[in-house]
């Protein structure tokens, strides 16, 4: 890929428009201090801004170095995280922290290829913490950049191929001020937040209007292109909060390769298709599998839709009974007091559900 036409005058007039006050103010750009920039960072992967915000406070006040996190345990930042969604971030700045901790004596590398082999660190965030903590110039390339970069230039590319990151990359490195590049970044990011939006971007006042390919030639829309959407793998769970005696219920932890790994659950029943009534089926389930009794009376709710990045689930909960704990329950999971379930890390939509259930 040639030298784009209009680099100059797009890397100018975006800095300009940085520098004219329209830089986002936000509490981790008040420092430099890497830590603070990898937690927002990491934090704010596939969440919004205004949610990860108090996430970002929170943590930094409970573990304020990157010292104080590495000696939390896994329970702990599950539980400050519940909520944000997508638990393997949580799960790898943990382990982050601690290789950091281990190997850097607690300061994170001011090295792109370190910072990319660390857990939980990719091409973006390892460019962001380069940059806004260490001002060297690596770009950072996120969908912000794409749909920008996309747009002005007329590329059409899907940003998410392996070809398509290789060219925004290296536009990237063509387009970033060598002298500013935390400020380049940051541009790229609040610029396509505010003006180049992924609906109705500001066309008619924005400053690269001049110099826009997508513009002139009434393609606004079209691009970035968007790969062929993926249908959803649908999964069917069923839940079952069980009152047992003492005000006991049993719950367990999620296990390893599947979502939600190291949060809490009841006990789960998945089904593999939709059931128009799925009663008979959970009965004979949870009698072969934990020797519950099939004349449990359930009360049902649901089922409510979640929606993931590449599944949707489908929740139904079911409340019973039990007047004495069978012993294949007992194996299976831990019996613990129905008032405590709050203080468990939940997947989220089973955070209101536990909490009900606690209050009963
Ligand atoms: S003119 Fe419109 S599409 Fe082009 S950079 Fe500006 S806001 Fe984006």
């Amino acid at each position: 890929m040639g030298k784009p036409l209009y680099s100059d005058f797009f890397t100018k007039e975006l800095l300009l428009w940085y520098d004219q006050g329209n830089a986002r103010n936000l509490p981790w750009k008040e420092s430099k201090d890497p830590y603070q920039i990898w937690l927002s960072e990491i934090i704010l992967q596939q969440t919004r801004v205004e949610q990860g915000m108090s996430y970002f406070l929170r943590f930094r006040e409970t573990w304020p170095s990157l010292e104080h996190l590495a000696k939390a345990t896994e329970d702990e930042v599950l539980k400050a995280w519940q909520g944000l969604g997508y638990y393997s971030r949580a799960r790898r700045l943990l382990a982050c922290a601690k290789r950091v901790q281990q190997e850097y004596g607690g300061k994170l590398p001011a090295d792109y290829d370190a910072l990319l082999k660390l857990p939980g660190i990719g091409p973006y965030t390892a460019a962001a913490i380069a940059s806004f903590a260490f001002d060297l110039a690596i770009p950072a390339i996120d969908g912000n950049a794409h749909r920008l970069f996309a747009r002005f230039f007329g590329i059409e590319i899907d940003p998410l191929s392996s070809l398509g990151k290789r060219a925004f990359r290296q536009m990237g490195e063509r387009l970033i001020a060598r002298n500013r590049p935390a400020d380049f970044n940051q541009a790229v990011m609040d610029f396509a937040s505010a003006v180049c939006r992924p609906k109705n971007p500001l066309c008619e006042d924005c400053p690269l209007r001049p110099g826009c390919r997508a513009f002139a030639e009434r393609r606004v829309q079209e691009l970035p292109i968007k790969p062929a959407a993926k249908t959803k793998e649908k999964r069917f769970f069923y839940y079952l909060a069980l009152h047992l005696p003492k005000g006991q219920t049993c719950i367990r932890r999620r296990p390893a390769g599947d979502i939600w790994q190291g949060l809490w659950e009841f006990p789960l029943i998945e089904l593999p298709h939709k059931i128009a009534n799925p009663l008979s089926q959970i009965r004979k389930k949870t009698a072969k599998e934990w020797g519950l009794p099939q004349g449990i009376n359930w009360r049902m709710r649901g089922p409510f839709k979640h929606v993931l990045t590449h599944r949707e689930l489908h929740l139904t909960f079911l409340e019973g009974r039990l007047d004495e704990v069978p012993q294949p329950l007992k194996k299976n999971f831990r019996l613990v007091n129905r008032k405590n379930l709050p203080t468990f890390a939940w997947p989220k939509p089973l955070v209101h559900w536990a909490e009900k259930i606690a209050e009963m």
